[in-house]
């Protein structure tokens, strides 16, 4: 750009010399231009339209200079008005600038006029400029930078401060007010605030949904864990802990028991899920254990879940049908055995087998009664409790003993100690209440060689419940087996006490009646002196 605005000011200058020189040569012959001349400093040349230099203002010698119809100036004035053009000179070796146009003498004698000036101060000058301006935009440059740097940048890392501050904050929103000028700033700024909303709404749901995983997780009553690929656990409940030893990450060093551990390195290894009951015999517990391999993760989801209860139902189940086809079988088999008998047998003895008979039918009566009542205790687990007038429990239990209580001459006493404020009555479920009784009552003039079997009952109300007590003056039962005659079919001696019409469920059915609501019953026994059966009721 420099160097065209000087280009065109030296045009201008030169253009205006050829109308001077014009002006001045008109109408004179070439001889006499050196002498018109003599005292400038303008060089100009005289040139036909071949090329053939006729004049030169500096060159006094023209028949030296080479034909000149190359030169661009030239050319241009031949076939345009006029030519302009800077170049290093051949002839001066220095940067010259041209300007050149016809020069008509007459219609015949047709020059082109040519003036040059030395142009290497100008571009001197033009260097020197440009070197100036150089210096000066790269020391703008510089200023810029640092403007940038000291005011613009410090500006943006402010705001971008702001910004972090508030995406760190997790505040829901922040006044600041980044003028409409900034539209970019502004529009940005509603853009965060907008996304920290959705993010802490996001924030709050998963929190909310973490909570109830890990309430859903810490509730149920199976141990559930995660395991990583390095074996440690990523997450576990408090579950069966008396399986773990607590503050250990790894899970082999976490299980107390061998048998879990190579359960879960099995599917660990294989990276199979695996699904197997455990017995742990440390503890001598039956476990269900699932592990599942989440590919996606890489990790490994044990759940264990306590099955010892379940096993043990199983079992007792399976011995409770044992022992009751054996029981049907011993008075089915008498009854039989002695159905045959009776067919050949003389008549005197032929009562005897009748009445051993009817005693074989009476038990297999007593145990399916027991049964009956078993399955009656549990299948209706529910209480139905109100307020009952002790007498009628009384006459119900005398009523349905009677035939007992006549044959051995037995002596039954009920003792209560009521308060005052039910008047007089007890609160309970009666069928249940009878039947603990008479069970315990009856026992107590069964399994008893005394002259007079005495069964005493105290019933005692406090405020919070009922104290029972049944004592006899009985056989008593050996200390050893004071917890086992609560088990179902036991019976202390097994051999007498069939004979005796007893099935062995009694003291099951009074401990299911007893834990039902919601007591304990006790033994105190000394054997050849008697026996006492306390319990009590929750109200
Ligand atoms: P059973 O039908 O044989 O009476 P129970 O469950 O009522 O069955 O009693 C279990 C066993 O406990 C009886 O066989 C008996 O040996 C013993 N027993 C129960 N009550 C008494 C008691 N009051 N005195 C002595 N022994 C008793």
């Amino acid at each position: 750009m420099l160097s065209n605005i000087y280009k065109e000011t030296e045009k201008n200058i030169l253009k205006e010399d050829t109308l001077l020189v014009k002006l001045v040569a008109h109408g004179k012959p070439f001889e006499e231009y050196d002498k018109l001349f003599k005292d400038t400093n303008i060089r100009f040349t005289i040139i036909d339209y071949q090329g053939k230099v006729y004049f030169d203002s500096k060159q006094p010698n023209q028949e030296v200079m080479d034909n000149h119809s190359g030169r661009q100036e030239v050319l241009s004035a031949i076939y345009g008005n006029s030519g302009f053009a800077i170049r290093k000179s051949k002839t001066l070796g220095s940067y010259y600038a041209y300007y050149a146009t016809k020069y008509k003498l007459s219609p015949e004698d047709k020059y082109i006029i040519r003036i040059s000036e030395d142009y290497t101060e100008k571009m001197e000058q033009i260097k020197t400029v440009a070197w100036i301006l150089s210096l000066f935009f790269i020391f703008l440059n510089f200023v810029s930078y640092f403007f940038y740097k000291n005011y613009l940048k410090r500006d943006l890392e402010n705001k971008i401060k702001i910004m972090k501050g508030f995406l760190e904050s997790g505040e829901l929103e922040r006044k600041i007010f980044y003028g409409r000028e900034e539209k970019w700033l502004y529009e940005f700024w509603e853009i965060l605030e907008e996304w920290q909303k959705n993010n802490l709404d996001n924030i709050a749901k998963l929190d909310f949904e973490k909570k109830i995983l890990d309430l859903i997780i810490s509730s149920v009553d199976a141990f559930i864990g995660l395991i990583d690929n390095n074996g440690n656990f990523v997450l576990k409940n408090n579950s069966l802990n008396h399986l773990l030893i607590i503050d250990s990450q790894k899970y082999t060093e976490s299980f107390k028991y061998i048998e879990i551990i190579t359960l879960i390195k099995n599917s660990i290894t294989l990276k199979k899920d695996i699904r197997k009951e455990v017995y742990v015999n440390g503890i001598k517990e039956y476990f269900l254990i699932s592990v599942k391999y989440i590919k996606k993760n890489d990790q490994f989801l044990v759940a264990i879940k306590d099955i010892t209860s379940t096993r043990r139902t199983v079992e007792i189940q399976k011995n409770f049908i044992s022992n009751v086809s054996h029981e049907l079988k011993t008075p089915l088999t008498n009854i039989k055995g002695y159905l045959i008998a009776l067919e050949d047998a003389p008549k005197e003895i032929r009562l005897r087998f009748l009445n051993i008979i009817n005693n074989n039918v009476e038990k297999l009566e007593n145990i399916v009664l027991d049964f009956l009542n078993i399955s009656k205790i549990e299948s209706s687990k529910i209480l139905q409790v109100v307020p009952v007038e002790p007498k009628l429990i009384e006459d119900q239990i005398r009523e349905s003993l009677f035939g007992i209580i006549k044959r051995k001459k037995a002596e039954l006493n009920f003792n209560w100690n009521l308060l005052e404020i039910n008047q007089g009555m007890i609160n309970t479920d009666k069928e249940k209440l009878i039947m603990i009784l008479k069970n315990l009552i009856e026992n107590g003039i069964i399994y008893n060689t005394s002259d007079v079997p005495s069964i005493k009952v105290d019933i005692t109300e406090e405020k919070s419940k009922y104290l029972f007590s049944v004592k006899d003056n009985g056989i008593g039962i050996p200390q050893d087996k004071l917890k086992k005659v609560f088990e179902r079919f036991y019976r202390v001696d097994k051999a007498r006490t069939s004979n005796m019409g007893g099935t062995g469920l009694g003291l099951a059915i009074v401990k299911e009646l007893v834990e039902q609501f919601g007591g304990e019953i006790v033994i105190e026994s000394s054997e050849h002196e008697g026996s006492n059966f306390r319990f009590y009721f929750l109200k």
